[in-house]
């Protein structure tokens, strides 16, 4: 039972909510300028990652890289990292709070401290038609982290060695010839591509639901700066019911990467500018 209900709660929680960070200031992704850009690009290389597992890739800076479903209806996890330094990687949490709980065409992916800049342009996104839904869900979520053996452990007392976070380790292992205490520090909280999320009403506990993604859709990127792309095909399939098992229905996902024709004139983000005193 809820104790200590003040007499003026109804009026505390009618407060209008202000947004924490309005981001009419962040730097124009320019958009039509990558479209036009993206018009010259040819493909230049692929990957197909197996489900159950991961794959690193490299993209430079000025490509583009596309994660497309085939096959079947899959969710993928995704990890960047900065190729010149990789401690220089995603930041989830900062991206949600500058964007909002799930990311379309014209977000970026933001780096971690103290770089924060953008090190990804979502470009293409052929599931932004599906909006928010009536349960608060919507697609390619920074607000789940991954699914890891740590956690499945905690609450299952099993032992399951496919989770995102053990493939992401291994395939970074075994890209840059890391031992698993090197990789696996590096490995960070995820942007879920294709995975249809989000929190509850009544209990703010974190949803999913089966992913709306069909073959053939895809989520696309521009590579602000030179990367290296982990991505996980999520053992949890579509993540209608369950993951951390080999219960659900798994398909690989195709990671294809652009290059445009002639040189890239657009300027690489820098670091942030901030200095300390
Ligand atoms: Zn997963």
């Amino acid at each position: 039972m809820t104790r200590n209900i003040p007499e003026d709660a109804a009026d505390r929680r009618a407060v209008r909510p202000v947004i924490c960070y309005p981001n009419e200031t962040l730097p124009d992704p320019d958009l039509p300028g990558l479209q036009t850009l993206r018009l010259t690009a040819r493909k230049s290389g692929e990957c197909l990652v197996p489900p159950r597992e991961a794959r690193c890739f490299h993209v430079p800076a000025g490509h583009f890289f596309r994660i497309t479903s085939v096959e079947g209806p899959q969710v993928g996890d995704l990890n960047l990292w900065s190729a010149a330094d990789p401690r220089e990687r995603f930041y989830s949490g900062k991206t949600r709070a500058l964007h909002g709980t799930h990311l379309t065409r014209g977000d970026r992916m933001w780096s971690s401290f103290p770089h924060l800049r953008p090190m990804a342009t979502v470009t293409e996104d052929t599931l932004e038609w599906y909006g928010i839904d009536e349960f608060g869900g919507s697609v390619h979520d920074v607000i789940g982290t991954r699914c890891d053996p740590y956690t499945h452990r905690l609450l299952s007392g099993q032992d399951y060695h496919h989770c995102c976070h053990s493939n992401l380790v291994n395939a970074l292992m075994a890209d840059l010839n890391l031992s698993r205490d090197e990789a696996e520090p590096l490995v960070h909280d995820v942007l879920n591509v294709f995975m249809c999320t989000g929190f509850t009403r009544d209990t703010g506990q974190y949803f999913m639901k089966t992913s709306p993604v069909r073959p053939g859709d895809y989520l696309e990127f521009y590579a602000e700066i030179d990367l290296i792309g982990g991505l996980s095909a999520c053992p949890g399939g579509d993540c209608g019911s369950e993951h951390s098992s080999d219960a659900a229905a798994c398909y690989p996902l195709l990671v294809e990467i652009f290059a445009p024709l002639g040189p890239t004139v657009r300027e690489q983000p820098r670091s942030s500018s901030y200095s300390w005193p």
